[in-house]
């Protein structure tokens, strides 16, 4: 195991909150992480008149590590969303959100353990629309889907089921309607999934992979789809979970020259889902749970898998009593008696 350096965005609300929990609950841990602080955006733009310094890029960049809090993103004007440059300027192209479910969160379902991952750079969300009509009677967007775009998020998702000790991965899709481009991505995966005969696959089409999900989410092990799907999916993923505050998330790159999986060398970016909480911004009740998780992952990614497994297990004791939950979740504790209850827990 070696210590890694990460670059750390504290980020804007309740951000600073539940990073300072955060990085506390990953020293108890026994994480052999060391921290870049860095700035982004709202409280970027106020100190240095930028949302995304190039100081805070040339630091992502060296270390290939990121632990991120939420960002504000201002709606309609105003600067673009650091969040999604982020993403593309580093080519994060996996966006991987387990959903499992925690004792003490409530939920309506109980034995959920998935994980979505999703393409992140290409389908409708490559950005190229327009209106068909100068009236503007009819826009049309486009989905990009490429062979290398598609093998590379089906390769991780199997590198990832090999080093989580998962047994299947599903990929979705609607190549029924969408042929050409859906059938490239399914294509794809049928060739990728006969280079990892140890892991089962299947695929389901994405309407039906919306029922399933409510009626047997325990049939699924890691689902891995292109972006549109996977942007709904991981929240309904979420949403079988106890929702959003709790999930976490990783967006991951290659770095320059990786092949295959490249996961010790890739580029990756560790967030919770949630945003900022301006609500409650301060107050010192925000929940860090989603942040924790997310962290757990990055130690995961950095083979600190003991530290990982202890932050987990700190966690999810912490969640168990309403004593050491924070309100969000119908408990009695505050950001910092949750995190000192996250701490006890794991000695
Ligand atoms: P939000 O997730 O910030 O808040 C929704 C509700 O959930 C609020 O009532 C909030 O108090 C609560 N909540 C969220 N996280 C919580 C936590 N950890 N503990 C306790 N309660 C929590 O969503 P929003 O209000 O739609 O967005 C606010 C801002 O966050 C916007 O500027 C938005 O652009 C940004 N945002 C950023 C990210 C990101 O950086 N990845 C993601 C989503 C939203």
């Amino acid at each position: 195991m070696t210590r890694a350096m990460v670059s750390l965005i504290e980020g804007d609300g309740i951000g600073p909150e539940i990073t300072a929990a955060t990085v506390r609950a990953i020293a108890a841990a026994g994480g052999e992480l060391d921290w870049e602080p860095v700035d982004a955006g709202a409280g970027a733009v106020a100190r240095h008149g930028d949302p995304l310094p190039a100081a805070t890029l040339a630091s992502i960049q060296r270390n290939r590590l990121a632990l991120k809090a939420p960002l504000a993103t201002p709606s309609g004007g105003g600067y673009r969303s650091v969040n999604v440059t982020l993403r593309q300027h580093f080519d994060l192209y996996a966006n991987v959100r387990p959903a499992r479910t925690i004792p003490g969160v409530p939920s309506r379902f109980t034995g959920v353990d998935l994980v979505i991952v999703r393409e992140n750079t290409e389908d409708l969300y490559a950005g190229i629309e327009h209106y068909i009509d100068p009236r503007r009677t009819a826009a049309e967007s486009i989905a990009i889907i490429t062979r290398l775009g598609s093998e590379r998020v089906i390769v991780y998702a199997f590198e990832y089921a090999r080093r989580h000790g998962r047994r299947k991965v599903t990929l979705v899709h609607k190549a029924n309607i969408l042929k050409m481009s859906n059938g490239l991505f399914l294509d794809t995966g049928r060739e990728v999934a006969r280079r990892y005969p140890d892991i089962e696959f299947d695929d389901m089409i994405v309407d039906a992979t919306a029922m399933k999900m409510v009626v047997a989410p325990e049939r699924f092990d890691v689902i891995v789809t292109m972006n549109l799907f996977g942007d709904i999916l991981s929240d309904l993923a979420a949403g079988l979970i106890g929702g959003l505050g709790v999930a976490p998330a990783a967006n991951i790159g290659d770095a320059p020259g990786a092949t295959g999986d490249g996961a010790e060398r890739a580029c990756a970016m560790f967030e919770a889902v949630h945003g900022t909480a301006p609500d409650i911004a301060g107050k010192g009740i925000a929940n860090p749970t989603g942040l924790m998780l997310s962290a757990a992952m990055l130690l995961d990614h950095v083979e600190q898998r003991d530290a990982a497994a202890r932050l987990r297990a700190g966690v999810t004791a912490a969640l168990a009593s309403a004593e050491t939950r924070t309100g969000d979740l119908g408990g009695r504790a505050n950001t910092a008696q949750f995190t000192d209850a996250v701490i006890r827990a794991m000695r």
